[in-house]
């Protein structure tokens, strides 16, 4: 993989942690493993692989959850968030791809036990579409507390609830 633009920036859903990555990712891919899904409350995972070195945590720091012998999983303590995922020893750390400022440009190239892949996963991409793409105006209007999808000097910005 090369040729992303970089740093990697992205975070969680509110902003209390932010992070930067400084060198090409590794392996972006899914997964659909029962740890995962349960982690995520989600039915698969996508990750992308960054090297310890190359990761700056700009804004605060994942509250730790260990999931097994073998690994932990980091998450925002404020907001729910799932973000990380570390095999123990490991100088790697695996980022969920959705908490990406730019998500669309980094392209899953593997999945991972499809044993436990939802039946119906084949058939998600054929469904009837119920809902148009909300405008840019009507997004604004809902007031959203979500962080926006770039670094921001301060957070929440003033007059947003905390
Ligand atoms: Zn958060
Ligand atoms: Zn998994």
């Amino acid at each position: 993989m090369t040729g992303h633009a970089l740093p990697l920036t992205g975070g969680c859903q509110c902003g209390a942690i932010r992070y930067a990555i400084h060198g090409q990712p590794i392996n972006p891919l899914i997964c659909h493993c029962r740890m995962c899904q349960k982690a995520f409350g989600a039915i698969f995972v996508a990750f992308f692989t960054a090297r310890e070195a190359d990761l700056e945590w700009t804004r605060g720091r994942p509250a730790l959850y260990r999931s097994s012998e073998a690994a932990e999983r980091g998450f925002c303590s404020r907001c729910g968030t799932p973000l990380t995922f570390h095999a123990i020893g490991s100088e790697e750390i695996d980022f969920a791809l959705g908490s990406l400022d730019r998500p669309a440009e980094l392209k899953p190239q593997k999945q991972y036990f499809v044993d436990t892949r939802m039946p119906w996963f084949d058939e998600l991409p054929h469904l009837p579409v119920a809902g148009s793409t909300a405008s840019a105006e009507e997004i604004a209007r809902r007031k959203p507390y979500q962080h926006p999808d770039h670094d921001t000097a301060e957070w929440p910005g003033a007059g947003q609830a905390s």
